[in-house]
């Protein structure tokens, strides 16, 4: 116990400790914090689709039908017809043979990669891919080469370096749209890439799935390169307002995932409610109110940046919904962030390890569902509160 609250002293001192912060109502634009009331400037819930009346009647109506639980994994019992239905329609959406649905974003990239990849095999990873994709190239036993984000003549070099004794499989694996920055990975050289050195290409689409592209099909769809994606992999939790996550890809890859991805095989499989969600998320994305919503997203996104770039402040490359705000150390910016929620401004404060040192940033994140008028007065809150000093 003296170990454990050591690390803790060691975070606190640091201005490291994390904490839970406790939302009292449903998720939409504005939420309820000890009882008061807050603009939502940081959930990844883009499209406003978390508690859309749509989703929640399919929720209810097929745990109406088929209960709450799945009862086990999907090789056991656990595979039901809803199961089957959105693996269909994923296939069909994304425009590939198959298609593979885990529990969530993070047990997707551990089973994909381990599932697929071994110890002869190499993969070339962006340096600032999501934890869930550092954890499955360490659970997968390959070799790992790291390349500076986005930094393409590095990975040029790093393949010509590799081809010299290749053998196994290469795979380049890389965020969509970059979860801190909010930037976007450079997919037309990186598939040049792949077709040049024989690799597989893998994107993450956490944060671009049901947001860029004219469907909403991601950031392939977004740079017309989706046919070019071997493992397309996306998640339910953000954009499509559910939970869960999936892998569009070819058949073979499918099958082989079913019988090696340990993070698909020894997990119940996903409640019939959630799947219903998924379903109904899918379609919405897939239609005219989510080609509306899309738009107005990205109208919320150029008014919230527009203003704060006038302010000279510095936002990380951001291209997307996703807006940082460079700041320096992690006490002012934890300062930062709580004289905004005294303001009725839920936003986040990022600190290493999540960053590297020296580049805390405040994040904040947009929605469909937003206000204009109020995304703008907080982008003016946010100005103000840096300008004031507390970040310096
Ligand atoms: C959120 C996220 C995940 C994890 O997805 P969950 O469904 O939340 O587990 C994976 N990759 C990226 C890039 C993410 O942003």
């Amino acid at each position: 116990m003296q170990k454990i609250q050591n690390d803790l002293s060691a975070l606190k001192s640091r201005n490291l400790l994390r904490t839970l912060r406790e939302i009292e109502s449903a998720q939409g634009p504005h939420v309820q914090i000890a009882g008061k009331d807050h603009l939502l400037l940081c959930s990844n819930n883009y499209l406003g689709l978390a508690n859309h009346p749509a989703l929640i009647e399919a929720s209810c109506r097929a745990t109406r039908d088929f209960g709450v639980g799945s009862g086990a994994s999907r090789l056991v019992s656990g595979s039901m017809s809803l199961h089957h239905r959105l693996e269909e329609e994923l296939a069909r959406f994304k425009g590939t043979e198959s298609a593979l649905l885990f529990n969530n974003g993070y047990a997707a990239n551990n089973g994909i990669i381990q599932g697929l990849f071994g110890p002869e095999d190499c993969l070339f990873s962006d340096a600032l891919n999501h934890a869930s994709i550092i954890d499955g190239c360490r659970l997968s036993g390959a070799q790992v080469q790291i390349y500076p984000h986005n930094d393409m003549a590095a990975l040029e070099q790093l393949l010509i370096d590799a081809s010299k004794c290749r053998r196994g499989l290469w795979l380049i694996v890389t965020d969509g749209v970059f979860s801190m920055d909010g930037d976007l990975a450079l997919l037309p050289q990186l598939v040049a890439l792949k077709e040049r050195f024989d690799a597989w290409l893998m994107v993450d689409d956490a944060h671009g799935g049901g947001v860029l592209g004219a469907r909403g099909r991601g950031t392939a769809e977004h740079f017309g390169c989706l046919a070019e994606i071997d493992l397309q992999m996306g998640t339910f939790g953000k954009a499509l307002g559910g939970f869960g996550a999936y892998l569009a890809a070819s058949r073979p890859v499918v099958e082989l995932l079913i019988n090696r991805a340990r993070a698909f095989i020894f997990s119940t499989s996903l409640p019939p409610g959630v799947v219903a969600a998924n379903l109904a998320a899918l379609k919405l994305v897939d239609s005219e109110d989510g080609l509306s919503r899309r738009q107005k997203l990205a109208q919320n996104r150029q008014l919230f940046a527009a203003h704060l770039q006038q302010a000279g402040l510095d936002l990380c490359g951001s291209e997307t919904q996703i807006v940082p705000v460079l700041t320096s150390d992690p006490e002012p910016t934890m300062r930062a962030a709580s004289a905004l929620l005294e303001q009725g401004i839920c936003l986040s404060g990022i600190r290493p390890p999540t960053v590297p040192d020296g580049t805390c940033r405040l994040r904040a994140t947009l929605m469909a569902d937003h206000d204009p008028d109020e995304v703008v007065a907080a982008a003016e809150l946010i100005i103000q509160t840096l300008n004031t000093g507390l970040t310096r």
